[in-house]
């Protein structure tokens, strides 16, 4: 009685609130078969019924379901597998905040999908048929991870009500519903000193599985339910939580999520009329870390991004700037990483030997979450999509995700292809990536991508690369030396009156210096609220005379090749689309959208930087791209053409198979380091140019 009740006012409801959406719906069934109730509608309309749907969701959802699927609709269609769906619940609860007075309940969560599964069929009504009368009967399967098998052949449906071993499952007379299985996990950003996040698995069924990927952010609305843990030896006392979900919601975009009030717009325009914002925000990243400016400079252009482009030809071009840091040791790459991560909305740290099976990119497996299903676990690329992810120490990445970072890092997606799993993810992010070289130490005459284990094509994707060598230098040690001094004293002052509130004679006075030291130049709070603004409001177009300067340091660049055939390869069409990416972002910087003449002088330093540092041959001092790229250089060629042209000579004498220290003898003589010569043999040993079958003696393979 009660329960009609109950379907009798949601059938007013939905004829009062949902009458549009439901004709709609009606005109386009099955294929659209849910209807998605707005919580406070429900409020307005009955309060009662929508604290009994919070309260007891499992018999007021299907109240409503029942007084959904059995409407009159105009259009003369039953709705007889529709299903209803509740969104918009005006509290959201958190993963950790959880607990057992939760189960039963209906709860919004919000999160990011870091596995799903494939979507399969389950069972809902299992038939079966006795195999002594013949009598054939249905079992309803409630959402729970058992099958429901009969004991006995059902009398009340006309059966002989015997009991039977193993009924005959009728498979094609069963009904099935697709399911689908997801992890949730808290945001990132959600997470506050260090936590790590929590998460939350989650059932979805019917027509909205397999709407949603890993890397998405959505909000389920569903009930908590619990089941029995069981180990090897049986049942536990033990519960685990999970949602059993009626709704999803995809989140909106990244820099949407960051609130502007008025108030906000107000110190946004008050700080992009200051003329040196830009060396501001410059100063607002790591205060705690002495110099590396260049490398703040890089980060903040990362921040506000180049515009990415949807051209005419249908071909897309990254807006994501991405960042290399490469250095020896204790240089402050792991805390520049920390901190970007903690200015930019959806940022993402992670070690580029990430603990999960995913790492950077993404894997498809089948364990224990699938139950028997494949599943799609997202990377931390993915996870970072409409972010930046920080991943530290990227040298020790897996091979799998040495392959999969090309497409990641260029077409920002990752395309998975095993078992019954195909997809197609979003790594829209910008990477900002550390390396430790393997030697430990930084070799500036060796390539970098030796010395970092990252093949060339992968090294040339990244828009600018920074080597930080710790090299001893009495003035820059001692600045250095006193800025980290000065942070930690005023870190001692902190903790003391955070603590034990107390201040000794003559701190104070120094306590202010050094908290001024570390004082960025723009808070993070209003840094963000910055960005975001420009991200969401300012399209910057290259003006006349910034295209020409573009076109002029490009070209001044090539020209070293054009009148040398032998010249190295200064930069190729990939740098200039960095400098346009950072042309943008630098008028971003200023809120404009334009990109004058003193934003693209102002960017061609920035790439000339990375380009003196990084793309020079030490040894000849020229620009020369195949040093990264190609880990091999000019010179490095010029030598293996000699050492070819010495073994030639000396086949004269000795035949197919010359003495190696004659070889490097006459090298020598004819101005070649001993070392390099070595060197340059050994490689091209390796790359089958030449064949060694005894010990000191080598061959042309022809
Ligand atoms: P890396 O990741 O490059 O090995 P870390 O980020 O772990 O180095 O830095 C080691 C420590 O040295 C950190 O606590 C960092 O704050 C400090 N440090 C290194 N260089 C600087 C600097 N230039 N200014 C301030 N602190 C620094
Ligand atoms: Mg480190």
């Amino acid at each position: 009685m009660m329960q009609d009740l109950v379907t009798e006012r949601w059938e007013g409801f939905l004829k009062r609130y949902c009458w549009n959406e439901l004709i709609e719906m009606s005109n386009s069934y099955p294929e659209k078969r849910s209807l998605f109730v707005k919580f406070a509608d429900m409020d307005t309309y009955d309060p009662n019924l929508a604290d009994m749907l919070l309260e007891e969701p499992d018999v007021t959802i299907a109240s409503a379901t029942q007084a959904l699927r059995e409407m009159d609709i105009p259009t003369g269609v039953t709705l007889e597998e529709a299903n209803l769906r509740i969104i918009k619940l005006p509290r959201k609860l958190k993963i950790r905040d959880i607990r057992s007075g939760d189960i039963g309940k209906l709860a919004g969560i919000e999160g990011l999908v870091t596995k799903a599964t494939e979507v399969r069929p389950r069972v809902v009504e299992a038939v079966f048929e006795c195999p002594f009368c013949g009598h054939i009967f249905s079992v309803e399967q409630t959402g729970g991870r058992q099958f429901k098998e009969p004991r006995e052949c059902e009398e009340a449906s006309g059966g002989c009500g015997r009991k039977v071993q193993h009924f005959k499952l009728l498979v094609d007379r069963c009904k099935f519903a697709n399911t689908q299985k997801i992890r949730l996990q808290e945001s990132p950003e959600e997470l506050r000193g260090g936590e790590l996040p929590q998460a939350i698995d989650v059932n979805l069924e019917d027509d909205i599985s397999g709407e949603i990927a890993p890397g998405d952010r959505i909000i389920v609305t569903g009930i908590l339910r619990s089941y029995q843990r069981t180990t090897q030896f049986g049942k536990t006392p033990f519960f685990d939580i999970y949602l059993d979900g009626n709704s999803l919601e995809v989140m909106e975009e990244a820099f949407e999520e960051i609130q502007i009030t008025e108030e906000d717009e107000r110190e946004i325009m008050e700080l992009k009329n200051q003329p040196d914002v830009y060396e501001k925000l410059i100063r607002s990243i790591a205060p705690s870390i002495y110099g590396c400016n260049e490398i703040k400079e890089a980060m903040i252009l990362q921040l506000f991004a180049g515009i990415p482009k949807e051209l005419p030809d249908e071909t897309r071009v990254r807006g994501d700037i991405h960042v290399l840091l490469v250095g020896d040791p204790g240089v402050a790459k792991s805390q520049l990483l920390t901190y970007q991560v903690k200015l930019a909305p959806r940022g993402l740290y992670t070690g580029g030997k990430s603990s999960t099976s995913a790492g950077l990119t993404a894997a498809a497996v089948r364990d224990e979450f699938g139950e028997g299903r494949w599943t799609l676990e997202a990377g931390a690329l993915v996870l970072a999509d409409k972010g930046i992810a920080a991943v530290d120490e990227i040298d020790k990445m897996k091979k799998e995700d040495r392959d999969a970072l090309h497409e990641a890092m260029e077409q920002q997606t990752v395309s998975i292809a095993k078992a019954g799993i195909m997809a197609r993810l979003n790594s829209r992010c910008a990477l900002l990536a550390a390396a430790n070289p393997i030697g430990g130490r930084f070799d500036r005459y060796e390539t970098i991508s030796k010395q970092i284990n990252m093949p060339p094509t992968l090294l040339s994707r990244f828009d600018l690369i920074y080597t930080m060598m710790d090299r001893p230098d009495e003035e820059m040690d001692t600045k250095t030396a006193e800025h980290i001094i000065e942070t930690h004293y005023a870190g001692e002052v902190l903790a003391r009156v955070k603590n034990i509130g107390k201040v000794e004679e003559g701190e104070k006075e120094h306590f202010g210096v050094a908290m001024r030291i570390m004082e960025p130049a723009v808070q993070g709070d209003l840094l963000r609220k910055y960005v975001a603004w420009s991200k969401r409001n300012v399209f910057p177009v290259m003006s006349e005379e910034a295209k020409s300067k573009f076109l002029e340091f490009y070209i001044g660049l090539r020209r070293q090749g054009y009148d040398d055939e032998e010249a190295p390869v200064p930069v190729t069409a990939r740098q200039l689309e960095a400098l346009i990416r950072l042309g943008e972002a630098k008028a971003r910087t200023r809120l404009s959208n334009k990109i004058t003449v003193e934003d693209a002088e102002c960017v061609i330093e920035v790439v000339n930087y990375c380009l003196k540092h990084v793309f020079t041959d030490p040894e000849t001092d020229k620009l020369d791209v195949d040093w990264i790229n190609a880990g091999t250089t000019k010179t490095r060629r010029d030598r293996a053409r000699s050492i070819k042209a010495i073994i030639t000579e000396l086949e004269a004498e000795h035949g197919d198979e010359v003495p190696v220290e004659d070889v490097l003898d006459i090298a020598e003589e004819e101005g070649m380091d001993r070392d390099k010569a070595e060197e340059v043999i050994e490689a091209m040993k390796r790359d089958g140019l030449l064949f060694s079958r005894g010990s000191g003696v080598i061959g042309l393979v022809r």
